[in-house]
């Protein structure tokens, strides 16, 4: 996705649809029209508007900014459903042992097996 103008909040902050409360136009009948974006920034919870002209404004521009994340992987965690309390707890309990971050590269390690789910050649 290219998104040539986004919305920021003073902070830095990207407001996204979410963050908005309000959109109008500003049309004049010379030079370009405007949309009206009010918004609640979603971090420093600042009121805040902003005027895009409507030449550069586009249904990306409130989108949240795409992750880094495979569609494979969105599934995936999608699948894993949100984290229990129960699993944090455990995650809790790892971080307490010894040298939790050598294991878990263990982990990954021996679960690593990239060739497994590809169509062969
Ligand atoms: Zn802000």
């Amino acid at each position: 996705m290219n998104v040539k103008a986004t919305i920021k909040c003073n902070c830095g902050q990207r407001i996204v649809a979410k963050d908005v409360m309000q959109t109008g136009y500003y049309l004049r009948l010379f030079g370009p029209s405007f949309v009206y974006v009010k918004f609640r920034c979603s971090r420093c919870k600042k009121l805040g508007e902003q005027f895009v002209k409507q030449e550069d404004w586009e249904d990306g521009i409130l989108k949240d900014i795409p992750s880094e994340a495979t569609q494979e992987e969105k599934s995936s965690f999608k699948a894993m459903g949100p984290i229990s309390i129960n699993e944090a707890i455990d995650f809790h309990f790892e971080l307490e042992r010894s040298n939790p971050l050598a294991d878990l590269v263990k982990t990954v390690k021996i679960e690593e097996t990239p060739e497994a789910d590809q169509p062969a050649e």
